[in-house]
Formats: structure tokens, sequence, C-alpha cells
């Protein structure tokens, strides 16, 4: 994490945690946004009892009005575009700066209350660091750029002593200080907080020994996941059960630690073979795996799983200095293309598919693929023909 910004130095993590905290981020902004513009607007009352109902008094109302309006523009942008980031800082940060800027004539309109302005504005650098939600590198720069701006306003009307001004610049400095520090840590925390999270999703999705996806996180989230999307967009989704086989025989004669490794190098093997972030892996059972691979027609699939059994049957594991094993798989290939399939089926029934499929290679003498478009229903996948 970096010192001064306290934002994760890897930009794609940093991405990520904040698109996973977007929409509370989304909503907090508005809450403050909408709060601070309307304390904003009700002090107008105090422009009235220090000046009257003057024009000056009208002036100071259209800037406290324009920071109100910025307010309410930054809500409805984003509220137009709800996924991005980007945008959520960028209103932040203008409206921030508008209502910096607006207080500057507020305070040249109203010399005789400098000590009132300069509780003012610390209050409002609190605002900026710790209530209002954004980078900490911009709370950072608009504060002590507002509070170097306010100071020199300040000096320049003359109406504080020395003693008063110098007051008033240690004060700012320490509101300054205690505004970047508490925030800092609280920047700190939620990353912290996003970092032991995510370390524990990824334990409970995926298998220890392999690095694959589990089940668990191939039935909650993935297949629901890509079947949703592959529907929406009307594209084909494919599924590979693969198997290797007569496994317990690599168990019984070189002994489980052996197997270990042989199931390492499989997965390592199949992985080095798909794409990565957009095909998965997932162990499935044992030495059972399942592949999912997103826009990818049932003659691609039977193509990979064709590659892979080849590929499997020409590696070996050394288990052992000077001592090799080599294993045959056998695969079970089944595509879903939603440009035809409307009928809603049970997720499970894709799997039960390839699974079925996989238990015909082994039937049919192992280290072969069998492969059957799946159209949604039961009975028709039933009477198609199995490729072999
Ligand atoms: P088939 O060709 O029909 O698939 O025969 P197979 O021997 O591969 O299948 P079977 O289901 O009879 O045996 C699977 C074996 O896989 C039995 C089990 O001990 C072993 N196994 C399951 N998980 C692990 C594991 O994590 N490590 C090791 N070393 N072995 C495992
Ligand atoms: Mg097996
Ligand atoms: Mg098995």
């Amino acid at each position: 994490m970096s010192r001064l910004s306290a934002e994760f130095t890897d930009k794609s993590v940093e991405a990520h945690f904040s698109h996973h905290l977007l929409p509370q981020t989304k909503a907090q902004l508005r809450t403050t946004l909408l709060f601070c513009a309307t304390a904003y607007l009700l002090f107008a009352v105090t422009d009235v009892l220090a000046l009257g109902l003057t024009s000056m008094a009208l002036v100071l109302f259209g800037c406290r009005l324009a920071v109100g309006v910025v307010a309410v523009a930054s809500c409805v942008t984003n509220y137009l575009h709800p996924h991005s980031v980007r945008r959520v800082y960028l209103t932040a940060s203008i409206t921030e700066v508008v209502g910096m800027l607006a207080f500057a004539p507020i305070v040249l309109a109203r010399p005789a209350e400098l000590p009132w302005h300069s509780m003012s504005i610390g209050l409002m650098i609190m605002a900026v660091y710790l209530y209002i939600p954004n980078r900490l590198v911009y709370s950072l720069a608009i504060s002590v750029i507002s509070t170097i701006v306010f100071i020199v306003v300040a000096i320049l009307t003359g109406t504080l002593s020395g003693q008063e001004q110098l007051t008033m610049i240690m004060l700012l400095i320490l509101a300054n200080c205690f505004g970047y520090i508490s925030a800092r840590r609280y920047h700190v925390i939620r990353r912290e907080e996003f970092r032991v999270q995510s370390v524990f999703k990824n334990l409970s999705e995926r298998d220890p020994l392999t690095g694959c996806h589990n089940r668990r996180y191939l039935q909650q989230e993935l297949l629901n996941m890509e079947l949703s999307r592959a529907r929406r967009f009307r594209l084909s989704l494919a599924v590979i059960a693969c198997d290797i086989d007569y496994f317990k025989s690599v168990n019984d004669t070189y002994g489980h630690a052996a197997g270990d490794r042989v199931l390492v190098a499989f997965t390592t093997l199949l992985r080095g073979m798909i794409r990565e972030n957009v095909d998965s892996l997932i162990r499935f059972g044992g030495e059972e795996f399942l592949l999912v691979l997103p826009e990818t027609d049932l003659a691609g699939a039977m193509h990979l799983a064709e590659r892979m059994r080849l590929a499997v049957a020409a590696a070996a594991t050394n288990i052992a200095p000077g001592k090799s094993v080599s294993v045959t798989a056998s695969f079970g290939v089944t595509s879903v293309n939603f440009a035809n399939v409307v009928a809603r089926f049970p997720q499970e029934s894709v799997i039960e598919l390839a699974d079925q499929l996989l238990y015909a290679a082994k039937h049919d003498g192992r280290n072969t693929v069998k492969a059957l478009e799946f159209y949604g229903r039961p009975g028709l996948h039933v009477a198609a023909r199995a490729v072999g």
C-alpha cells in the first residue's frame, strides 16, 4: 500500500477495491453532498443578518446556490453513470472545489467575522478529509490549497492582529494534520478489511492442493453467472468434464504423495491451455475436473478437449529423482448455444450431460473424448448422436 495515498500500489487491485465499494461510496457521496449543500444554503441567513437584505447578500446567496446546484448535478451524473468510479471521485472533487471557491466572496464581504470564518474553513476541511468520500490525494490537495488561499485572503483583509493571524494559521495547520492522519487511517483500514475478505473468499472458493476453483464456487456463483451472461447475449457456453484414467492405481503403485503430484501437474497442464481470466478450471471432486468455457461452441470445445487429451497422454510427471509417471484422461464435452435455446433448464443439467459423456468415454475404453450438443431439453440430447 502506498504510504502517501493509502491506496494499493497495484492498480488492478485498487480498481477492484473501488468497484467493490462503488455502490456504498455512491450512496455516501449522495447523502454527504446533499447535506453539506443544504447547510451551505442555510447559512445564507447569517449573510442577511450581517449585511441586511442588500444586493451583496443576494450575490452571496447566488454563490451558495451554485454550490447546491453543483452538488445536485453531481448526484444526477452519478445516478446516470452507475458503474463509473472515476466519475464519483471527479464529482466529489468538483463539488468540494466549488464549495471552497464560493467561500472566498463570503469572507471578503464579511471581513469583521474572520475568526468565525476560520472556524468554518476548519470544519469544511474536516468534511473534505473525512465526511465526503474521495481519494485521499484529492482531499489532501483540495484542503491544503483551500487553507493557503484562505490564509492569504484573511491576511489581505487586514482585520486580524499579528498574534491572531499566527493562532489562525497554527489552528488550520493542525486541522489539516488531524484531518489527513484520520482520513489516512480510515483508508488503510478499509483496504485491510478488503484484503482479509479477499483472502477468506479465495480460501472458501479454491481447492488448496491444485489452486483450482472448487465445486461450491461453481454451483453457487460461476455456473449461474456464465449461463445468465450467455443467455442474455445469446452466446454459446461449453462445459468439459474430465477425469484421470485409473488414477487409483497411481496411488496404489506410487503412493498418495505421488498421486498428489500427478494431480497438480495435470491441472497445471490444463490451465496452460485455457484462456486466462475467461475460462475456468474447477476441481469437481477427487480426480475429476470441469472446464467452463464462455463463448465456445461444441466444435471449439471438442477441439480443445482433444488437444488436452493428447497433451495429457504425452506428458510425464516426475514423482522422484529419475522416476516419472504418465497418465491418460477421458473427456465429456457439451455446449449450449443460446441463439437456439430459449427454454429455461436447471443449471445442473449441463454438468450432468458432460458427466454422462465422461462416463460414456470411460465405458468406451478411456483416453477418449465424447461430445454432444445440449439443447436445454433432456429428451433431445439423448436422441442426438455422441461424437467419439
Ligand atoms: P477411472 O478410470 O474409472 O476414473 O478409474 P480411477 O481409478 O481413476 O477412479 P476411482 O474413482 O476408482 O479412483 C479415484 C481415486 O482418486 C481414488 C482416490 O483415492 C483418488 N484421489 C481422490 N482425490 C485425491 C487426492 O487429492 N490425492 C490423491 N493422491 N488421490 C486422490
Ligand atoms: Mg479417474
Ligand atoms: Mg473419478
